[in-house]
């Protein structure tokens, strides 16, 4: 299951984006973008987002996570193509497709809240 080290590493990525907010701010939603190539079971990504954000500035935080559809240009004929694995062959010509998107892993934003401009201590 490669979605643990995946939240882990969106987890410290999380972490570096709040730093600037203090050491009381708390990400509240996670917006991630994840290309169809990446393989990220979507289940299995929000179980190690919760179990990797324990103790975390992004304890508790929701995730949301936005599927970006892989597509690709033909290398001959140059139209755009939904695709569905890497090495996928133009109908048309036969020749390969270059891909465009899918393999997308994004941290895309952050909602953060932030405790003292809320007027609490
Ligand atoms: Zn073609």
């Amino acid at each position: 299951m490669h979605e643990m080290s995946l939240a882990m590493g969106l987890m410290r990525e999380i972490e570096r984006q709040l730093e600037p907010y203090g050491p009381e701010a708390r990400a509240t939603r996670v917006f991630l973008e994840v290309g169809g190539l990446r393989a990220v079971v979507p289940e299995a990504m929000q179980l190690c987002f919760r179990a990797a954000a324990q103790g975390t500035v992004a304890e508790g935080a929701e995730l949301v996570i936005e599927q970006i559809a892989p597509r690709g240009r033909c290398v001959g004929c140059g139209r755009e193509r939904e695709i569905d694995h890497r090495l996928f062959l133009c109908p048309d010509c036969d020749l390969p497709v270059r891909l465009l998107t899918g393999e997308e892993l994004l941290l895309r934003s952050i909602e953060i809240e932030e405790p003292e401009r809320k007027g609490h201590k």
